[in-house]
């Protein structure tokens, strides 16, 4: 039903105008999906259930939320967002950024270089126009792979926290090594290398690691369990970055 609908609205409307009505889309789905024996920590629905992705991942069919967006939800509400912290925040996701913007309490800098994603600024991650030590919490999910040069990247991020700050980072992880070769500039042979046009490398979780290490960071792997009642997936994986 969902995917169904999905689809239709997709092929009728342009984007623009389903993020326009996105709440209007959703109050109409909502019946449909309402029950006990889930809830989408973002939008805070109680569902029968969440719709699953072909890749298997659980999308809330209200906000369409990604497992991996409601566990750091979940892990920055309960552990990370303190009172007067000034956070930094790359690519966020919708609902995250509608959500964090509106805390009176948090000095939240929502930031995307392309101009693809809701954001409030424009950082280059391998050049950020900020002063150092100015972060207490930085939050880089699902960027670093797609930077050609992340070691520049890395200190900068390293250079823009405060001392005892914190970065919580993920990427898509593979088995063994790092997998990069610049020669790879297509959009088809990037796609078909890195498993998405825009990406320029799989990590690995000790070779991103490495890499943090390297630019000074003290850095901690993090490995979840499923939780089946808020749909996160088994074994997501983050490393944890102080300064
Ligand atoms: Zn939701």
């Amino acid at each position: 039903m969902y995917n169904f609908l999905k689809s239709v609205l997709k092929n009728l409307l342009p984007k623009k105008i389903i993020f326009k009505y996105e709440d209007q889309i959703r109050m109409f789905l909502k019946p449909f999906y309402v029950g006990t024996s889930h809830e989408c920590n973002i939008c805070e629905t109680k569902l029968k259930k969440f719709v699953e992705l072909e890749n298997g991942d659980l999308i809330c069919p209200i906000c369409g939320s990604l497992p991996r967006t409601r566990r750091l939800n979940f892990l920055l509400e309960s552990e990370f967002l303190k009172s007067n912290l000034t956070f930094l925040d790359f690519s966020p996701s919708r609902m995250l950024y509608k959500k964090w913007k509106i805390r009176k309490d948090i000095n939240y800098y929502p930031t995307d270089f392309e101009n693809e994603f809701l954001s409030d600024y424009h950082y280059d991650i391998t050049n950020i126009d900020s002063e150092g030590e100015k972060f207490d919490l930085i939050i880089c999910y699902h960027i670093l792979e797609h930077i050609t040069d992340d070691k520049k990247a890395m200190s900068e991020l390293y250079r823009v926290l405060k001392k005892k700050g914190k970065i919580i980072i993920q990427t898509p992880f593979k088995d063994g090594e790092i997998y990069e070769d610049f020669s790879i500039t297509s959009v088809e042979e990037k796609l078909k290398h890195f498993g998405q046009k825009d990406h320029v490398r799989i990590y690995s979780i000790l070779g991103l690691e490495s890499r943090l290490k390297n630019v000074g960071f003290e850095t901690e792997i993090r490995v979840f369990e499923e939780d089946n009642y808020l749909g996160f997936k088994k074994n997501e994986t983050m490393i944890f970055c102080e300064k």
